[in-house]
């Protein structure tokens, strides 16, 4: 299959789209990004990697930083990790303080910002040096040394954390957090501000694709069930209260961010990264879903 053909015709009709939504704005960081910014990059299972548009723009990957620490943690913990975070779909939005109260500081799951938080802080109970263990370990998927945080977009998060804080300190509140709350969004910031490109996230994902397995080196990252283990959590949760209509438009597992980035996979082929800074009032990347929707519907590939 020509994937480089069929991402560069969605490509050339998706682009007219610019100017429906809105950048991130609770950062500065964030704010100043050019909205009118769309890459596309795929990498196969078999090593292929193409792209288009802006595909080698580093961006800030923000919550698609949590699959990655979740990936971390559950290599160590495994199944002991589900008494700290919960694998359900929260159907509310990713930073919402709502259900933790009658959950008993128990997060819905590890992808809203309260389980994140819970996974960062096992994280860090794992690793002497858990910023530098998360950069190392993007980079070994990523295949490219090249990986940062980009810590203009952290300090910027740093200030502004004023929920994430709340967050922090109320699940800390049920025992449901060790480490000091400012030590943890000290992590927690610095992941979300890892600066990729779209076919540096590709590659990151492809093991997710590929029952485990890093195509790259042939490591085994997670096990054949943990990753579709993995992969189903990302379709039921990977778009917070959006990830209902992210599995009937699109119909692949993936996760956003709010810098405007999605990775998807399709299992057995491929994964796909898509880059453009507006955003939807649910914080997913507009030109992204729309990129993906036709993805799956002009390739009849979906995972159903
Ligand atoms: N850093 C952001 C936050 O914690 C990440 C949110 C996101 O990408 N959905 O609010």
């Amino acid at each position: 299959m020509d994937y480089k053909e069929v991402i560069t015709q969605i490509y050339n009709d998706v682009k007219p789209l610019f100017g429906q939504g809105k950048v991130a704005d609770y950062i500065p960081a964030l704010a100043n990004v050019d909205p009118h910014q769309y890459g596309i990059a795929v990498a196969t299972v078999d090593g292929q990697i193409m792209g288009v548009g802006d595909y080698r723009t580093k961006f800030s990957i923000q919550s698609i930083s949590k699959v990655f620490t979740l990936v971390m943690v559950l290599r160590h913990m495994g199944s002991s990790l589900w008494q700290y975070v919960g694998r359900e779909p929260s159907g509310t939005a990713f930073n919402s303080l709502v259900q933790l109260e009658f959950e008993q500081g128990v997060p819905r799951n590890p992808f809203i910002n309260a389980g994140a938080l819970v996974i960062t802080d096992k994280l860090m109970q794992l690793y002497a040096k858990p910023k530098e263990a998360i950069l190392q370990f993007v980079r070994s998927v990523a295949d490219t040394p090249d990986i940062y945080f980009d810590t203009a977009v952290a300090h910027s998060e740093l200030e502004h954390a004023s929920r994430n804080l709340a967050l922090g300190h109320f699940m800390k509140s049920f025992g449901n957090i060790a480490n000091d709350v400012d030590t943890l969004m000290d992590v927690y910031c610095h992941q979300c501000g890892i600066a990729m490109t779209c076919e540096e996230l590709a590659k990151s994902f492809v093991f997710l694709a590929n029952r485990g397995v890093n195509p790259y080196n042939d490591e085994q990252i997670l096990s054949m069930s943990r990753s579709k283990r993995l992969n189903a959590l990302m379709l039921t949760c990977g778009f917070y209260d959006e990830s209902g209509d992210f599995a009937f438009r699109v119909g692949m597992p993936g996760k956003s961010g709010v810098g405007g980035g999605i990775v998807a996979v399709i299992p057995g082929r491929l994964s796909i990264a898509v880059w453009s800074p507006e955003l939807n009032p649910h914080g997913n990347s507009i030109m992204g879903m729309e990129t993906l929707e036709r993805f799956t519907t002009d390739l009849g590939v979906s995972i159903f």
